[in-house]
């Protein structure tokens, strides 16, 4: 029985609380708090009529402001805060919690507003603020990073003695029938998607121009689907964590349309992160833009197909070859039915919620700043399928793609 603070009341702020919602016995109060509180009134609403869980409050806060969030988490008094708010918000937000002595766990490393650059060097130098502080703060707790860190964990455990190469593939199949929208937040989505492409090979990183790598994947039940080498952040925790690993690369779907409007929207300025003038007052490009596209919280209704994310991996056991492919596929449509969110919301809040009941249940423990590959992968992936994230894993089969 354990009190928790979410912050951030987007679609992932949206399946987290549904999610604890869903498991009073661990989570026993839970307070939804977010810029705009009218949002959270109506998630903890939808929460508290689709489980029956009766004690979930809400607080409008601006998470940048580390006083009034101490403040609030002092009165609320919780063991944890969840924060899926924006990767902008992460240090403010592990500065309060420090401050007001409470565990911390997040979906999203932080990033400065004015410089589109995923590292994670400014969360691990809370080490030792943390450690001194006897307090654990769990990094990355979403799908990718998140779940696809853990099944490497997990392979790295169960199934070789050394991984060599590392493909996380990830693969959107559905269709929300908008032109063009994001699947989360559009300003973290775009400047995620637009910065060069990087990847890791024999102890380097290799850097491309932006999409410049890309195959045609297979994906389990969804087929050939073109994918693209990105940069995404859980290479920089991994290859530091399973040192063995001698190239370790990203891969993610992009329709051709979808590309197009990215090109056009580049092209014309609107991806902008340095204010511009605008009729006497400075605006930023794509501040302006994320106002006038879809919402990814309100995309779920119409949307139809999977997604699939997964690693692929080979190296060694017992001295021979192996290879290893571990995935998830998950419906937007059952997604949109149990929490009224989408699949890339689902996939992101439930394995934050499990991260947290791991905190609160003591299978996850330590004083410091951790990644998720370094806890144990077991209690996680045991809970990860009951709590609506099936994963499958087929060893020494045909992997695909391995030049
Ligand atoms: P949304 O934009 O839908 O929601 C973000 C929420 O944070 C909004 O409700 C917003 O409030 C709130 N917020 C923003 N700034 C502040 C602030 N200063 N103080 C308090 N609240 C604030 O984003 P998503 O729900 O799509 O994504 C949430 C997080 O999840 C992001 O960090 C994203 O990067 C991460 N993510 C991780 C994935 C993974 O697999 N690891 C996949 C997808 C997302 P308001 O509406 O009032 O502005």
């Amino acid at each position: 029985m354990s009190k928790i603070i979410i912050i951030g009341a987007g679609g992932v702020g949206r399946v987290t609380t549904i999610k604890c919602a869903q498991h009073p016995d661990v989570f026993s109060e839970i307070l939804l708090a977010s810029r705009t509180l009218g949002k959270c009134v109506e998630i903890a609403e939808d929460a508290k009529s689709r489980t029956g869980h009766q004690n979930i409050t809400t607080a409008a806060i601006d998470a940048e402001d580390v006083p009034a969030l101490t403040a609030l988490i002092k009165e609320f008094d919780p063991v944890m805060v969840i924060n899926v708010a924006l990767p902008y918000q992460d240090l403010t937000i592990m500065d309060a919690c420090l401050a007001a002595g409470v565990h911390y766990l997040d979906t999203a490393n932080y990033e400065p507003k004015d410089e589109a650059k995923y590292a994670y060097h400014w969360q691990w130098a809370y080490q030792d603020r943390f450690q001194k502080a006897g307090l654990t703060a769990i990094l990355g707790c979403g799908f990718d990073p998140g779940v696809t860190s853990i099944f490497t964990a997990h392979a790295a455990k169960h199934h070789f003695d050394e991984i060599h190469y590392l493909d996380i593939v990830d693969a959107n199949a559905g269709d929300h029938g908008k032109a063009f929208a994001t699947n989360f937040n559009p300003e973290i989505n775009i400047r995620e998607i637009t910065q060069p492409g990087k990847y890791w090979e024999n102890g380097q990183w290799i850097e491309t121009e932006p999409h410049a790598i890309k195959r045609e994947l297979n994906y389990p039940d969804i087929g050939p689907k073109m994918s693209y080498l990105i940069y995404h952040e859980e290479l920089e925790s991994l290859v530091k964590h399973f040192p063995t690993i001698k190239r370790a690369r990203f891969w993610m779907t992009f329709g051709e349309e979808y590309l197009t409007h990215l090109r056009v929207i580049q092209n014309i300025g609107m991806a902008g992160i340095e204010p511009v003038m605008h009729q006497g007052r400075e605006i930023i490009p794509i501040e302006f833009l994320k106002t006038v596209l879809p919402d990814p919280g309100e995309l779920g209704e119409n949307y139809t197909g999977h997604t699939s994310i997964g690693c692929r991996i080979r190296g060694i056991k017992d001295g021979k070859e192996r290879t290893c492919y571990i995935w998830n596929n998950a419906s937007h449509a059952a997604a949109y039915e149990e929490t009224g969110a989408q699949g890339v919301s689902y996939t992101t809040g439930v394995p934050a919620m499990t991260g947290a009941m791991m905190l609160l249940q003591g299978k996850w423990s330590g004083a410091g700043v951790y990644n998720v590959e370094q806890f144990n992968p077991d209690p996680f992936l045991e809970k990860l399928g009951p709590h609506g994230l099936v994963w499958e894993e087929e060893i020494d089969g045909e992997i695909e793609f391995e030049v």
